[in-house]
């Protein structure tokens, strides 16, 4: 029998399964070493949090303020729950700009910057959310001087990706290689030392509802647009994300 290739989920959305104990099952039973789960506002932050704790060693949590889910009610509260709860997570996120979202750009920005704020106070990665704001993204963190950060299922310029790069941060990959040339494009443009598997599951690419076991479908898909074996993208893309949110040093 042919072996699974061992591949870490660097983004999965696990508060959105109503049960999450058969997905996290089946994905240990699938070669996945280790999920990313992320969050989006309190309640979801939460969740994620409560599932990485009966999951240890496998479910590694991130806290987050999805732009999707601002609301200036919330700010402070959110911020705070970030803040006291940041230790004992292994990245910031999910956060970011949206552009194509309702909340204004200037709104979204003083958020992002108060949580950037927060993330270098605990000196962990963030993980990134980007609609039509990729360079301001970047110059921002970059400015920040934060150290690590990834730059969620990249579908951004191009040009930015050696800058991105070149600072260390990393960029992700999704099942939406399987149908989408841009996205292929760009992941084949970015470094190996640099590049993330993922699912952002429970999100559904054309007729494919994801689990996390499906990162294994986004190593397939990265291994055909690299034209490189599968086993060295597995190897490569566990390594960075091994490096990236600290996993070794994480207890
Ligand atoms: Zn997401």
């Amino acid at each position: 029998m042919k072996k699974i290739p061992s591949v870490i989920d660097t983004h999965a959305h696990l508060d959105e399964f109503p049960d999450p104990r058969e997905v996290i099952r089946e994905a240990k039973e699938g070669g996945v070493l280790a999920i990313v789960a992320v969050g989006q506002d309190i309640s979801s932050n939460q969740k994620t949090l409560e599932i990485a704790e009966q999951n240890p060693g496998f479910v590694f949590p991130a806290v987050g303020y999805h732009p999707w889910r601002l609301n200036p009610e919330n700010d402070d509260e959110t911020l705070a729950h970030i803040d006291n709860n940041l230790s004992h997570c292994i990245a910031l996120g999910e956060v970011g700009l949206d552009y194509k979202a309702k909340t204004k750009k200037k709104v979204q920005k003083a958020i992002f910057l108060k949580l950037l704020a927060i993330a270098k106070k605990h000196d962990k990665p963030m993980i990134l959310h980007c609609r039509y704001s990729h360079e301001t993204v970047f110059r921002m963190v970059k400015e920040a001087a934060l150290r690590k950060a990834v730059f969620h299922w990249y579908s951004g310029p191009l040009e930015l990706i050696p800058l991105i790069a070149a600072a260390g941060y990393y960029m992700s990959a999704t099942p939406a290689l399987l149908y989408n040339p841009y996205h292929e494009k760009a992941i084949n443009a970015v470094p190996l030392s640099n590049l993330l598997l993922e699912t952002d599951t429970p999100v559904q690419y054309r007729e494919l509802a994801t689990r996390p076991v499906h990162v294994q479908v986004t190593l397939a898909e990265v291994a055909r647009v690299r034209g490189i074996t599968q086993e060295e993208i597995a190897e490569q893309t566990t390594r960075n994300a091994r490096a990236c949110f600290d996993l070794e040093g994480f207890s």
